[in-house]
């Protein structure tokens, strides 16, 4: 079981959560139970912020902006701890404090490379939520062990983005949980954070918390991994963009892949995997609202009501096309188009490419000025900051005519600069205007899920005639 930052937000949040936990355990008390959790909501972006205004100079103003905090887990635990409990957060908060305070003098002298402090400082946010976490379990009556989950999840040295060594990690999770869960004791450990082989602590990428639940199931042969959030699942479109977005009851694998890729927050783009490998289900559920059914994840392949199940998209992206008359009937030149990427360790999301150009999608452009220059000498390039991804999913796409037709008819008005289609047959990926986005998810929601009579549906393509063509 996963709870996500927002899921310990507070007091009120761990209840919630301890609640959730003892409810399970009741249920199915022969079960071994490991939970992962992330830092307290908005923790991790404080402490990156520290690290940044130390390696500035100014360590004392960044001490200043994390005793917030502190103070946040200090009135957790006078809330919810009795007094001896509370004493063991206190000092553990006051040990944080110390070698964060360390860490960040280390960062502002530059004493040591800053990928690994910052990676240092950052592990404070989970290793402090479920030290916390494990006490509020205790309290409630759950036999519960806070595990340093560095000692579990062994990774390669790629500090902020570090990748998981499967073989060894399942190892050290076999090793350092199967006794404890043996003894019916409930595993609590951080999520996002790990260590490298020179046991310095690394961590898997913001929201990295999902993956370290798919890591810990897949490696303990769970029978659910199950990630409990503010939401009531994955649901049909961003409920930030769409505010009448339901929840989708049923996904395959692989269309909840391709949400998380095409952004679709609720899920770590790397979740998935893991469940895959190991047929592992993945049910998605509201840590406010635990009776709800949420969202399953699994194999699933029977034809569901719907063709298109959600829609993801992605802001802040930037677009090149690259064009070069020399490209007509030669070779070679598309991987020297993607060398550059490769040299400047940028991902390329979204490739389309014609006769003689190539148009792609970048979600980091901190390396464009670079890239642009090197490109140039490969033919003219044309930059477009401040795009949009769109991203239609559904195992329907696969073989319903129409689906195309119907998007770009539905925002026939906004300007697309790039098409994908195909490249997955589960999903339709296009590039539109940032500005434009809003109305453009939210007429194509109202067209895929208010508008029943112009779902295109599985009956539809029964019914359809050989003149249909199938885009
Ligand atoms: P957690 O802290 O639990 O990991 P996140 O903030 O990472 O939670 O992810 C949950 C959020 O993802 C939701 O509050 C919602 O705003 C956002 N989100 C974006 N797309 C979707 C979607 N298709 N379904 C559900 N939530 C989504
Ligand atoms: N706390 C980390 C983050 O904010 C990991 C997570 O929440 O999943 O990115
Ligand atoms: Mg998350």
């Amino acid at each position: 079981m996963k709870f996500g930052g927002t899921s310990v937000e507070d007091a009120r949040a761990f209840e919630r959560v301890a609640r959730i936990v003892r409810a399970h355990r009741e249920r199915e008390p022969s079960e071994a139970l490991v939970v992962v959790v992330s830092a307290m909501s908005r923790v991790t972006d404080a402490l990156l912020q520290s690290v940044q205004t130390s390696a500035s100079g100014d360590v004392d103003d960044a001490l200043r902006a994390l005793e917030e905090h502190f103070a946040r887990h200090k009135s957790v635990a006078e809330e919810l701890l009795s007094e001896h409990a509370r004493a063991g957060i206190f000092s553990a908060l006051e040990d944080s404090r110390k070698e964060i305070t360390e860490h960040l003098r280390a960062l502002a002298s530059h004493a040591a490379p800053r990928p690994a402090l910052q990676d240092e400082v950052v592990s404070y946010g989970e290793r402090l939520s479920a030290t916390l976490l494990a006490s509020v379990l205790k309290e409630g009556g759950v036999p519960a062990r806070y595990v340093d989950a560095r000692r579990l999840i062994i990774t390669n040295d790629e500090h902020g983005c570090a990748a998981p060594i499967f073989e060894e990690t399942e190892r050290a999770m076999r090793e350092g949980l199967g006794p404890l869960l043996e003894r019916g004791e409930t595993a609590v450990i951080g999520g996002f954070i790990g260590s490298c082989e020179s046991e310095k602590t690394t961590t898997l990428g913001r929201g990295g918390s999902d993956y370290t639940a798919a890591i810990a199931g897949a490696c303990l042969d769970a029978r659910e991994i199950q990630i409990w959030t503010d939401v009531n699942g994955v649901l049909t479109a961003d409920p930030r963009l769409v505010r009448g977005a339901r929840t989708v009851e049923r996904l395959s694998y692989a269309e909840a892949a391709e949400l998380a890729y095409f952004g679709a927050k609720v899920l770590h783009p790397k979740t998935i995997q893991p469940a895959i490998d190991q047929c592992i289900p993945v049910r998605i559920c509201n840590s406010r609202a635990p009776e709800e059914t949420g969202t399953l994840v699994d194999e699933e392949t029977a034809t569901a009501p719907r063709t298109v199940k959600a829609i993801a998209h992605k802001t802040d992206v930037t677009v090149i096309q690259i064009t070069a008359a020399r490209m007509l009937g030669a070779y070679g030149f598309l991987s020297a188009l993607f060398e550059v990427f490769d040299r400047h360790r940028t991902v390329v999301d979204v490739v389309t490419t014609s006769e003689v150009s190539v148009s792609l999608t970048l979600d980091d452009a901190s390396a464009l000025s670079s890239i642009i220059r090197d490109l140039r000498d490969l033919g003219t390039v044309l930059v477009e900051p401040r795009r949009a991804t769109i991203c239609v999913v559904g195992e329907g796409l696969r073989d319903t005519p129409g689906i195309a037709a119907h998007i770009f008819n539905t925002i026939s008005d906004i300007n697309v600069s790039l098409i994908s289609l195909g490249a997955s047959s589960i999903n339709l990926t296009f590039v539109i205007d940032e500005a434009r986005l809003g109305e453009a998810v939210t007429r194509l929601h109202a067209a895929f899920f208010d508008e029943p009579r112009l779902q295109i549906s599985a009956q539809t393509k029964v019914l359809s005639t050989a003149s249909d063509t199938s885009v």
